[in-house]
């Protein structure tokens, strides 16, 4: 379970200041797929980059699983970040590396399996999102969807306990987006872990969210259900 209690972020732009999140409460409930939705420049990505805190707030509080991730120090928050799995619009991926190598840097990166250990789990996350044949394929062979599930798969490789996706199908076709969208339900209903995803479009929330909240003006206008906030009459 994440509690976003009171949040708020301003930016500096030219000595103007640009309120990016303003007095952010949300609860986000372990296990569920979780939809920010709002238009371009609304706050999606600054709220979503502070549950890992790559953005960290001006004021108020990010509780995940009741620990305040505001005050974790340089090794607390190595860890929390360990636990979260990122997922991004235009794939992130290391152009020079093999698929299998792009999942696996990010095995390196955690350090904790041996090479056997880390080809084993590398192995399994390929089988996962159907990539078994591609693996020693690179990244500039790969359509924008294959490259997608290269994202996840990666994202995926520590066992995190949350996936954030930052415009995840954005730059796919709406065919491709079905197939991605229907693997992240996959995931969350094999794996149990919880999504939070963001995005631009309704039809993103209505296929596979279970809540969504609505942010405008950086802050939540709506929040609720996914039949709640849209599908009542
Ligand atoms: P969205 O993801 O919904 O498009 P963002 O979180 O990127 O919204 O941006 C929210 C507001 O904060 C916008 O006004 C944007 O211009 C501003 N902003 C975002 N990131 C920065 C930054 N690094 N520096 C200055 N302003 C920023
Ligand atoms: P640098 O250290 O110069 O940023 P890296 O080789 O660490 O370069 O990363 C290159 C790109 O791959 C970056 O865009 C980074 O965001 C992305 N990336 C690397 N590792 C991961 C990972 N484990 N999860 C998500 N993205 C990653």
């Amino acid at each position: 379970m994440i509690e976003l209690h009171h949040l708020n972020k301003t930016y500096q732009v030219d000595g103007r200041q640009v309120t990016a999140l303003q007095d952010i409460q949300l609860q986000i409930p372990a296990g569920q797929i979780f939809g920010i939705i709002g238009r371009s420049g609304a706050g999606k990505s600054t709220l979503l980059r502070t549950l890992n805190l790559l953005e960290r707030p001006d004021q108020g509080r990010v509780l995940i699983d009741g620990i305040d991730a505001t005050a974790l120090d340089q090794a607390g928050l190595r860890t929390l970040r360990q636990q979260i799995g990122m997922v991004f619009q235009h794939f992130n991926l290391l152009a020079h590396r093999t698929v299998a190598a792009n999942i696996r840097f990010a095995l390196e990166l955690a350090g904790e399996l041996d090479a056997s250990a880390m080809a084993a789990r590398v192995a399994e996350l390929l089988a996962l999102v159907g990539l078994t044949e591609q693996a020693q394929q690179y990244p500039a062979q790969l359509s924008g969807g294959q490259k997608q599930r290269v994202g996840i798969a990666r994202a995926l490789a520590n066992q995190p306990k949350l996936l954030l996706c930052d415009e995840a199908t954005s730059a796919l076709d709406p065919q491709t987006t079905q197939a991605i969208l229907q693997l992240l339900l996959d995931i969350n209903e094999r794996l149990g872990l919880t999504i939070v995803l963001i995005t631009h479009e309704m039809a993103v929330v209505r296929a596979i969210c279970d809540r969504v909240a609505v942010i405008d003006g950086g802050s939540i206008v709506e929040q609720g259900t996914v039949v709640d906030v849209f599908l009542h009459p």
